[in-house]
């Protein structure tokens, strides 16, 4: 498939899980990809083994300069933009009154105020070029409340009203703007090894029974950023087996004795 031959992209967080298979397969589909992230080792290795149209810029999205920066030069290197996928983010656990100061300000920083930074640095290069998507990975965080999470689902849901704002202000030029919202994927975010069991008991609770792949998240941002989605902006896709489909309550078909 050459979905993306010829386009220029941005992929923040790309360096490792959902964004490195982002940008495998954005790359792979055609377009020229700038994997932006602060972990320059994993980054550098992922554009080395993808090859020629994969590049690779140190960047700290929480970081407005450098953020407006990099687009800049991305540009100017490559000759215009034409997606922009905003991914980078860092969860952080703690009810309101353990949460310093500092943590909130950090968690909003990096999931929520770098994506105003990239769209504010991109979307001026996008109206220039007559067009452009915007996909934000939001969180099915974003659209419910998680225990003891506060800071991340503060920040992912103001990633995905951020989003429709953009959407209605710029689909006249041409731009797009969605967000996914993901349950529990497999990547070293979600790092669970320091809790026996509790992978199992999560995956019990999302309809689909499992934890996705980094790649079926992937496929669903590469989606909403090709021209198959030519008429789809605003919208918070879920992508999350079910996860934000079911209310919470108990399931009745164990207690009728007719288990699924
Ligand atoms: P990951 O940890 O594998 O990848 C996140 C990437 O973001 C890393 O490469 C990291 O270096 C980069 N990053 C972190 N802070 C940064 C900063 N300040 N500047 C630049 N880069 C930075 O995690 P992932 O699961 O692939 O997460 C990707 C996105 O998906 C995140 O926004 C996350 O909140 C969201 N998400 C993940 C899950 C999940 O279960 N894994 C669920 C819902 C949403």
């Amino acid at each position: 498939m050459t979905r993306f031959a010829g386009k220029i992209a941005i992929i923040t967080g790309g360096a490792s899980g959902i964004g490195a298979a982002l940008s495998k397969m954005l790359h792979d589909e055609g377009a020229t990809v700038l994997v932006a992230d602060l972990n320059a080792a994993a980054g550098e290795a992922l554009v080395e083994a993808l090859g020629k149209r994969s590049h690779f810029a140190e960047v700290d999205v929480a970081d407005a300069e450098a953020m407006s920066d990099m687009v800049e030069k991305a540009v100017h290197r490559f000759g215009g933009l034409d997606i922009l996928c905003n991914n980078a983010g860092i969860g952080c656990f703690g009810m309101t009154p353990d949460l310093s100061v500092d943590q909130w300000k950090q968690v909003l920083a990096v999931n929520l105020d770098a994506v105003f930074y990239a769209c504010k640095a991109a979307i001026p290069h996008m109206i220039a070029r007559g067009g452009g998507a915007i996909v934000n990975t939001s969180s099915a965080s974003g659209l419910q409340a998680d225990y003891a999470f506060t800071a991340y689902n503060a920040a992912k849901a103001g990633v995905i009203n951020y989003t429709r704002c953009v959407a209605i202000d710029h689909a006249h030029q041409g731009i797009r703007a969605n967000c996914v919202c993901p349950g529990p994927v497999r990547t070293p975010l979600l790092n669970l090894d320091p809790f026996p069991g509790l992978q199992s008991r999560w995956e019990s609770i999302v309809p689909a029974g499992r934890f996705a792949e980094p790649e079926e998240v992937a496929a669903a941002i590469a989606f909403l950023a090709s021209d198959a989605a030519s008429f789809i902006t605003g919208t918070a896709l879920p992508v999350d087996g079910g996860l934000t489909a079911h209310t919470g309550q108990p399931d009745l078909r164990k207690a009728m004795g007719t288990p699924p």
